[in-house]
């Protein structure tokens, strides 16, 4: 699969899009400008890519949405070389968007073939995360932790608790908190054990799931 001047074209369109939308930063606005999104995306979805809009992938799951993309990155204000913790690996366009700053990023996915396919596929692209991992996102990365961010691309009924201990002091954790629609949440770690929290907008997103199944 190729990367055209029609589907630059048309990447240019979505910037144009999601910055009409509110999106400030420019070093985002330039990651989404610079990704093939449909190389993320199965064949049969390509015509939508440049769409801001989620779409389906493997195992039931989406790839979010652009400006959700954009939003929930522009929340974690990520300098070069942050370690940063993502949850929810599915496509890699998140963990791409994350590369394209300068983090060292490391991805964990529960899905075992999306896991997989996503771990080989963007090295193919140059997108080198730190690591990636099959493993459980409640959980987080202990043995790697603490993070300057971690953002979580699947709708949490709570907070977990592992993931607010994994931030370093002045550690950004961007999660969308709910059951069937989710309050996009910002939550700062001032000192060991206080927290701020901010809260914005609602959104959708598949569930963050608590079992294998
Ligand atoms: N950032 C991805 C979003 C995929 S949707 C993209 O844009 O492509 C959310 C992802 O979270 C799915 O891949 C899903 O399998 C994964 N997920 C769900 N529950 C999880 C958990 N407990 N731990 C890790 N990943 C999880």
């Amino acid at each position: 699969m190729k990367d055209t001047f029609k589907h630059q074209g048309m990447r240019q369109k979505l910037v144009a899009i999601v910055k009409d939308k509110g999106i400030k930063d420019d070093k985002v606005l330039t990651a989404i400008g610079k990704i093939p999104r449909h190389l993320f995306m199965d064949s049969g979805f390509l015509d939508h890519a440049y769409q801001d809009k989620a779409f389906p992938i493997a195992a039931d799951q989406t790839i979010s949405q652009p400006y959700t993309v954009a939003f929930q990155t522009e929340l974690l204000k990520i300098k070069r070389s942050d370690k940063i913790l993502e949850i929810g690996t599915g496509s890699g366009y998140q963990t791409a968007v994350l590369c394209e700053l300068g983090a060292e990023v490391y991805s964990v996915e529960r899905q075992h073939e999306l896991y997989k396919k996503t771990s080989k596929f963007l090295p193919k692209l140059g997108y080198r995360a730190k690591k990636f991992v099959f493993g459980d996102g409640y959980i987080g990365l202990e043995n790697e932790a603490p993070f300057d961010g971690i953002i979580v691309t699947a709708g949490a009924p709570f907070v977990p608790k592992a993931l607010l201990g994994q931030l370093k002091i002045g550690g950004r954790l961007v999660i969308p908190v709910g059951e069937s629609v989710q309050t996009m949440t910002l939550i700062i770690r001032k000192a060991a054990t206080d927290f701020e929290q901010h809260e914005f907008g609602e959104f959708r997103f598949v569930p963050l799931l608590e079992d294998r199944n």
